[in-house]
């Protein structure tokens, strides 16, 4: 029987380094997959349809709410996101561990379903770090730049909910801190007992 995987949320403020981490972490992770979302929001340059989201329209967004196809949904900056629950349900299953990148709303619909899963909050090392990122990724206005500095203090208020706190100063340390988590979970007792009971049965013959 296959041990099913935990579910991990991942939340931060818009350049606070997240996906960049999630996706280091998938890279050298067979175990671990990340939940691509459907969203109404327009495609970014250099954005990928199937890869970093479902891009949908309204109609075809609302269509899957009365569906019911949605394990959480939010709507994050006048745009509308959603969590599939049929991939999620079945990657669980097969004994993956698996990520949603969601923000704080869809993590409190999350916990509330599915309290077993395990939530982490990504903060910047400084807001001028923060200021930064946002400027040098070179998409946005200044008057955008703001809204999103305001929205990312509004985000990071609700840090106190999640069950890990990362700070990604040095990526290459945030990265380890991460992999720390996944790697203690794995190896917690209820899923170590289930993967390993013929070791078990043996030693305690
Ligand atoms: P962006 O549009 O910059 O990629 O993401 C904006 C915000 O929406 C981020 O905080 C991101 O975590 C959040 N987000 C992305 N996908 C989902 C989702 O499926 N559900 C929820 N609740 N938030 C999401």
């Amino acid at each position: 029987m296959t041990v099913p995987g935990t579910l991990y949320i991942v939340s931060a403020p818009s350049g606070a380094g997240k996906t960049s981490l999630v996706k280091a972490l998938i890279d050298s992770s067979a175990l671990v997959r990340v939940s691509v979302s459907h969203t109404t929001r327009a495609m970014r340059p250099g954005e990928v349809d199937g890869v970093n989201y479902h891009f949908v329209s309204h109609e075809q967004f609302n269509g899957m709410l009365q569906r019911n196809e949605f394990l959480e949904h939010a709507q994050v900056f006048g745009n509308l996101y959603g969590t599939s629950q049929k991939w999620i349900e079945e990657t669980l299953a097969k004994g993956f561990d698996l990520i949603l990148e969601i923000d704080w709303q869809g993590a409190q619909q999350v916990r509330r379903l599915l309290p077993q899963s395990r939530s982490i909050f990504i903060l910047p090392p400084t807001q001028e770090a923060l200021r930064h990122r946002l400027t040098s990724r070179g998409q946005d206005s200044g008057e955008i730049i703001e809204q999103r500095m305001r929205e990312a203090v509004s985000e990071m208020s609700h840090y106190v909910e999640y069950d890990y706190l990362l700070i990604n100063d040095d990526f290459a340390h945030a990265l380890d801190d991460l992999r720390s988590i996944f790697r203690a979970n794995q190896l917690a007792q209820a899923r170590q007992q289930q993967l390993h009971h013929g070791l078990l049965a043996e030693l305690l013959a």
